[in-house]
Parts: C-alpha cells; sequence; structure tokens
C-alpha cells in the first residue's frame, strides 16, 4: 500500500519543479529570518536572487554537526517562539544535543512522513503497533506514535525497558508490528526464548527496526528469531527523526520522502556532489520545515542513491541501506574499517551470536582491533581444538574482509552486554 501516491510515485519532472519551488522559499526564508544562515549565505557570496531552482542547491553552505552544537538551542528557529509546540533533542552523548523545534504543521508533516513509512509494510487501521522506541525528548517514540495515530492503526506506547512486560503484552495484544532498535529486538527474542515463548505463535508479521546502523546478516538472525519480515528505516533528530527514508517490502533501498527531504551524495573530503551508485556522505535539506529548517545538513552516514523506479511502484528516490558513518569509522593501522563490515563477516559464520564487540587499543606504536565473539551455547560446549578451529575461522573471513589482522576471542554465552536501546559495540581505548 502506498499511502501518499501523489507524491511518491511522482513524474520525475513534476517532484523537480515541486522541490525547486520549496528550496526557492525555503532560501528566501531562511535568509529573513535566521542571521545564522544569512551570514553563512553572505560568507559564500549568495543570495536568494541566486537561487531559481533545485540545481542550485550546490551554491548553498553545508551545515555540519559543529555548527548544529553552536546553534545551541535556538539560533536555527525561524518562526516566532510561541509558534512552536513541540521540541525533541537527540541524547547529547558526545556533547551539546541537537534541538528540533516543532510547529504544528511540522508535527503534521512528519505524522505524513511516518505514515508513509508504516505503509510501507501496509500498516492498517486492523493492526496493532507495539512501540518499543523510548518516548520522551528522543524522536523515535512519538514520531511512530504519530504515524501509526494518521493511519488509525492501534499503537501501543510501551517505550523502551522492562522487557518482561514487552513479552507479556506482545502476547496478549496480539501486536502484529514492532518497532525498536534492531539490537533491542535481538534482546527481546532470546528473553523471550528463556521464558519459553514461541514468538511462531505471536501475531507479530513485521518490524521497523532503525536508530542504529544493521548489516544484512542481523536481518537475517532478526527475520529467523522473531518471525516476521525486518524493514530497515532512517532517521535523526536534525532533520526530523524517523521518517526520513524507509524500506519497502522489497528490502532494496529506502525510499526517501524527496519531496520534504531532499537529498545529496557528496564526497566527504571535497565536498562534491557525487552521481547515482558513488558511495559518499548524505546531506539533507527540509524543503517544507518551518520550526528549525536545515540547509544541507551532513549526515556523516555513508550511503549512494538509486533514482530508478522501484518494484512498489514508488519513484521516491531510494538509498542504499547505510553502510557505515563518518564518524564511526576506525582506523587501525591506517585502514579505513567500518563495525558493520565487521558485523557482515560475524553473522555469516555458524554458531556466533549475534552479539559482539570492538576492543581497540594501542601497544608499542601499534594498533590493536580486538573482536569479541559471543558463542552459542552449543558451540561452548564443544572441544578445544573445535573452538580454535572456529577461533581460526572467523581470523581469515576478517582479514578477507578487512585485509588487516585482528584478535579474536570467543566469549561465553551471554557475557556481552544487552542493550534497551542503541548497543555499544565500540571501545576505542587508544590514548591519540
Ligand atoms: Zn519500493
Amino acid at each position: 500500500m502506498i499511502w501518499n501516491p501523489h507524491y511518491e510515485s511522482m513524474e520525475r519532472e513534476k517532484l523537480t519543479k515541486i522541490q525547486s519551488d520549496r528550496l526557492c522559499e525555503l532560501v528566501d526564508r531562511v535568509y529573513r529570518k535566521v542571521p545564522f544562515y544569512r551570514k553563512r549565505m553572505k560568507e559564500m557570496g549568495v543570495s536568494p536572487a541566486g537561487i531559481n531552482g533545485i540545481a542550485d542547491i550546490v551554491k548553498l553552505p553545508f551545515l555540519t554537526k559543529d555548527d548544529m552544537r553552536e546553534v545551541y538551542p535556538f539560533k536555527l528557529l525561524a518562526v516566532d517562539p510561541i509558534d512552536i509546540v513541540e521540541v525533541h533533542t537527540s541524547s547529547g552523548t558526545t556533547g551539546k544535543p541537537v534541538v528540533d523545534a516543532y510547529t504544528r504543521q511540522d508535527i503534521s508533516i512528519w505524522s505524513e512522513a511516518m505514515a508513509r513509512t508504516l505503509a510501507m509494510c501496509d500498516t492498517t487501521r486492523t493492526d496493532s503497533v507495539h512501540n518499543a522506541y523510548g518516548y520522551g525528548l528522543f524522536t523515535g517514540g512519538l514520531g511512530v506514535h504519530y504515524g501509526a495515530r494518521l493511519i488509525g492503526a492501534n499503537v501501543i506506547p510501551i517505550s523502551g525497558g522492562n522487557t518482561s512486560r514487552q513479552l507479556a503484552i506482545l502476547q496478549d495484544f496480539k501486536s502484529t508490528i514492532l518497532t525498536c532498535t534492531p539490537s533491542y529486538s535481538l534482546y527481546l527474542a532470546e528473553a523471550g526464548r528463556e521464558q519459553g515463548i514461541d514468538f511462531k505463535k505471536l501475531s507479530l508479521r513485521v518490524g521497523l527496526f532503525g536508530a542504529e546502523p544493521w548489516s544484512e546478516g542481523m536481518r537475517k538472525e532478526i527475520e529467523a528469531k522473531l518471525y516476521l519480515k525486518a524493514l530497515d528505516i532512517y532517521g535523526l533528530t536534525e532533520i526530523i527523526g524517523p521518517g526520513v527514508a524507509s524500506e519497502c517490502e522489497y528490502q532494496d533501498g529506502l525510499h526517501i520522502c524527496e519531496d520534504l527531504f531532499y537529498p545529496e551524495i557528496i564526497d566527504p573530503k571535497t565536498g562534491e556532489v557525487l552521481p547515482d551508485g558513488k558511495e559518499g556522505e548524505l546531506v539533507i535539506t527540509t524543503l517544507t520545515k518551518q520550526g528549525t529548517p536545515v540547509l544541507r545538513y551532513r549526515t556523516r552516514d555513508i550511503t549512494y542513491l538509486n533514482h530508478e523506479t522501484c518494484r512498489c511502484g514508488r519513484t521516491a528516490v531510494r538509498m542504499h541501506r547505510l553502510l557505515g558513518r563518518t564518524d564511526d569509522m576506525l582506523i587501525i593501522r591506517g585502514v579505513n574499517v567500518f563495525p558493520s563490515q565487521i558485523e557482515e563477516v560475524l553473522l555469516r559464520i555458524e554458531g556466533v551470536e549475534p552479539h559482539y564487540q570492538l576492543i581497540i587499543d594501542r601497544q608499542e606504536q601499534l594498533d590493536i582491533l580486538e573482536v569479541r565473539v559471543e558463542m552459542n551455547e552449543q558451540l561452548f560446549s564443544d572441544e578445544i581444538k573445535n573452538l580454535e578451529r572456529f577461533e581460526s575461522e572467523i581470523s581469515q573471513g576478517l582479514y578477507a574482509a578487512l585485509g588487516i589482522h585482528t584478535r579474536v576471542k570467543l566469549v561465553e554465552p551471554k557475557t556481552i552486554p544487552r542493550s534497551e536501546g542503541k548497543a555499544k559495540r565500540v571501545i576505542d581505548k587508544r590514548q591519540l
């Protein structure tokens, strides 16, 4: 089902016209109302008169994560503060949080974008959405909530945590759709198995998972353990929260709501815009946002675009599932390594649980990457020589994928910390 066929399946020419009109209006508005943008545009020698269509977007300045901290809390505000009806922030674990301030119209656009996301898996009024994303300042919980409400589905606002209650409610309320982080879904599966719950007997048919990068291997694990179809969703506080892009039933790239959020892929080093199929950093402009509009935000997420019409009938451009982040790229002995590459290798190997941790240390000027891998119970009780063979199979797989040697350390079942939100998988102990 396509929630809004008018926009999601629009002819390219018409869509470009809408994007152009919206960009011109946006630039004119932020130039007048947001001193931060006016100053940046003047520095680049560009004014609203020089922006005549979406192709001119390349003349505009980028906005970075550091800029977002500089404008904390409300320096991007483009409306009278009285028109703000809701505020969300990022977690702020690595500095000042990013603030997103919404007008009434921004909330209705967010609801629309999330209704499109939920409709990708045919959510209707007959569905019950078990929403285990956190409610609060984090955008995940309320984003899903608003979309489900717009569709008229029954939303169960359970939020994060309290896993045994989650499991009881999943059974008793016969929820059909699960929304949470991919790592939490696996934790639910594991805790459920321990309580003797047969996931095959639950009513869940689809899960919408996002807020952290996850691999195809992880998808297979989730689908096999929870007996549902796992779809990837994408969003970020800087832009609106969840609802920026989502996979349809074909699981072949995430459709971006590009009438609302204009995507570009750039070379992270030069800032040059790259064509379809070329990997680079995703940059997004909010074409309709009123409260805190964002011009060319550098997401640090690495992906590529595909403008071909999808089998589902949507023409909306697709972004490939995240290949990594420019900021969680690890540089180990001069080689670029993404945690997602490691995950992909691990989950191809029989006997590995989808829980792992990467510990990076420096010994005598040399970087050491230790990959802690959790065994399943069966393997754990196996003979030492089999464990050694297993360890070397993992090392060889990692060497083939990364081109560097790693230290593989097998750990007992259930020793890697579980997370009820985003998983912490990388511990970098290097003193740089
Ligand atoms: Zn599609």
